[in-house]
Order: C-alpha cells, then structure tokens, then sequence
C-alpha cells in the first residue's frame, strides 16, 4: 500500500476543481477591528476583515475582555476537568442561567461549541424518543446534518422552506410517532430566513417537537438578542432553541435552550457534552460579559447600525451592477457563480487591496453558486466600505465576472 499516495490525489483532485482551500494567517487588534495583520511569506500586510463571524465586534470589547481577564486571574487557564469531573466552575452556572433567560426558557445547557451541541443535542433528543423521524431542512448546517446522522434514527430530507414539502412528509406518518423537525432561524450563506412560526403551526397540527438552530442570530435580532424568535415573538412555541457563543458574542461555545426535563436528559446522556472537558473559564467569563451586555441598550444599538451597515452595503453594491444575491438579513453574498474565479477574485481582493473576504466554494454551497460572503459590522465605516466597493469594481472587472442581470 502506497498510503500517502491516496491523501495526495485526495487533495489533487480538491485543487484541480479550483476549491483548495489556502487559510488566510491573521492576527486581529483589539481596538482596530476590523483592522488585521496579514503573515504571508514575504512579510507582513494590513488588511481590512469583510468576512468575520464576530458580526458586533464583541470579541475586542473591553468588557468583554475585561471579564475574561479577570476570570482567568481568578480561576486558571483551564476549568480542570469534565462537567462531571470537577470542571462546572460557577461561571458555566451563571452562563447558563442567562441564556435560559435569554430564550426564557427553564433551562440551559453549554458545549464546547455551536457544532458540538447540534451534534450531542440532536442525536441524544432523537435516540431517546422512541422511533423518532427526524425532518430535516435540505440547507440544514453540516453540525445538524451530524446529529442527524449519529442518531441513526430514520430521517426525511424537506426542500429549503418548503412548507408543503414539510407537510407532506408529516402527514404521511401516523400522528403518535415521534418526530422532530430540525430547522435554522437565519441560514448564513444565503442570508434568508425559516419560516419559524409557520413550522410550529405544523408542528402542533402533526404532533411534532421542533429544533432550531439559531446561530447566525442569537445577539443580532430580537429587543435582547434572543434571536429570531424573539423577534417574531416566538420563542415559547419553540421547543429547543441552539446557538453559540463564537459570533454575535464574539467568544465560544454553544448550547442549547429548553425544558428542564429535555435539558437534563441531554446533560445525562450526550457523549459529546459529558466525555470533554469543559469551556475555560476565561472564554466563559467573557460570554456571560458579551450576553448580559447584548440584551441591554448597547445590544440594541448594535444591532441597528448592524442592521444599518448590512442594508446601506446592499444598496451601494446594487447601485454598481454587482449581483448582490436576495438576503433579507445581515449577511451580504455576491453571487460568482464559478469556483476558479471565486478563489481569483478572493485573492485578487487580498493582494491588491488589502481587502479580506473569504471566497465561498463547494460544499458549502452548491455548486454555480460560489460567491464571496460579506458581512458588515456596526465597526465597517463609510469610507471602509467606499474602499470595498471601488476594489470590488476592479476585480469585476480585471476578471471579467457576471454582473448583475
Ligand atoms: C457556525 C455554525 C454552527 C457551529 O457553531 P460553532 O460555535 O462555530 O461551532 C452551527 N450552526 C450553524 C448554522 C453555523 O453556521
């Protein structure tokens, strides 16, 4: 056997469809987001981040930082241990008790991260309801694709929103079995929304529990950062509400929302949740510091220039023929349609001007759809984004891309 052989043609063929995946080495600055170096191999560059996850800045906020600080003077570097095992320091206890009051449900249960609680969450609701059908949303997140999967229960795949789709698919199984509907609020590639309370309505009408992925709006939408649910008052009809402390909140970590008894049977019975060591209580302290201060005034005024910055971006790039795709929320994607001059473009953006903006290829979008995803903070001024548009018009045109129809 000539091992290394089949990892090299692996990655072969990856880079003969154009979709290599090359990381961009950065260092952020706290007080200069969303400013970053750039390492590269002749040396250092500055470069303005188009594309980040931590959507509100809160990942440089002094208090933020602040409480992280002072958590690890307190506590050490590490929180010692599983959840079980000596590892719940009292700051997982309060993280806790305030995202359940976020969502204002009983309970709260934390993980290493938004891909670990959809994984542990939903595999371990699914295996113990018995023989649950899981329904699934075709864009569904690779973590709740994972739970799905690692539950191994018997699962239906519904077309992106499609109600009726949905409803087919219920109505066709008997109404006493169990079955759990599993769905995001904001879907971030595309920017688009899940029809929450029209899946609950078919919820209660097919006697099925429903989950929803909240991670690209737990912060961001809602008068506390509930999320979308919130917003569209809905969170009560929600069964399990998922999100994370990585984006809007600017740390990490993810979790979950919802009864005590389901919250305390995943805590029992998840893999995932039991046999890892928990979150340090640097990363926890500084969570609880970015939740407590996004459902405050603060957190609203972010997320109106937040919301502000993401309309004004659309409008301009609209403005200039440069095919914005539909996005009702605040993640801005310019459609490429090609994954050669998605990655091109991306470089050519990186190299020329500074400009950062990872390019979106398959599989996380289907293929003819790659795109560059842009996601504007309350931080990204004016002039930032007169910048961003001027190099976007060059690289349109230097690459001869589709523009706008
Ligand atoms: C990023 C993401 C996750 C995973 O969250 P992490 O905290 O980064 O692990 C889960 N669901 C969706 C929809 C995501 O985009």
């Amino acid at each position: 056997m000539r091992y290394e052989q089949f990892f090299a043609d692996a990655i072969a063929r990856i880079k003969a469809e154009g979709r290599y995946r090359v990381f961009a080495d950065l260092a952020r600055q706290v007080g200069r987001f969303p400013n970053a170096r750039h390492h590269r191999p002749d040396g250092v560059g500055e470069v303005t981040v188009w594309c980040s996850n931590d959507y509100l800045g809160m990942g440089q906020h002094p208090a933020v930082l602040e409480a992280a600080r002072e958590a690890l003077e307190s506590y050490g570097a590490g929180a010692g241990g599983t959840r079980n095992i000596s590892g719940t320091t009292h700051l997982h206890v309060l993280l806790e008790a305030e995202l359940a009051d976020l969502h204002r449900k009983p309970a709260a249960l934390l993980f290493t991260s938004g891909y670990v609680a959809n994984e542990a969450a939903i595999s371990t609701i699914a295996k113990l309801l018995p023989d649950c059908l899981i329904l699934s949303d075709e864009l569904n997140h690779a973590s709740m694709i994972a739970g799905v999967r690692s539950s191994r229960c018997e699962k239906r795949i519904f077309r992106h929103n499609d109600l009726d789709h949905l409803e087919a698919l219920l109505a066709a199984e008997p109404r006493e079995r169990a079955k759990l509907i599993v769905f995001e609020s904001v879907y971030s590639m595309d920017g688009d929304i899940g029809p929450i309370a029209e899946i609950c309505d078919l919820a209660d009408r097919y006697n099925a529990m429903t989950y929803l992925d909240e991670v690209h709006a737990v912060g961001m939408y809602g008068a506390r950062g509930g999320g979308v649910a919130e917003k569209i008052a809905c969170m009560d009809r929600v069964d399990v509400i998922q999100g994370t402390l990585a984006k809007a909140y600017g740390c990490m970590g993810g979790y979950i929302a919802a009864s005590q008894a389901l919250v305390d049977a995943v805590r029992s019975h998840a893999s995932g949740f039991i046999f890892t060591t928990s979150l340090t209580p640097a990363t926890v302290g500084g969570a609880l510091a970015s939740v407590r201060l996004l459902k405050g005034e603060e957190g609203r005024r972010l997320r109106a220039r937040h919301q502000e910055r993401a309309a004004r971006l659309k409008d301009r790039l609209r403005e200039a023929g440069l095919p914005v795709m539909p996005s009702v929320t605040h993640i801005v994607p310019l459609l490429v349609g090609d994954p050669v001059q998605c990655k091109q473009a991306s470089d050519l953006l990186l190299d020329g001007f500074g400009i950062y903006i990872q390019p979106i290829n398959f599989p996380t979008v289907p293929r003819g759809t790659e795109r560059l995803r842009i996601t504007p903070s309350p931080l990204h001024g004016d002039s930032l984004m007169d910048e961003l548009l001027i190099a976007l018009g060059e690289v349109w045109r230097r690459l001869a891309i589709r523009k706008a129809a």
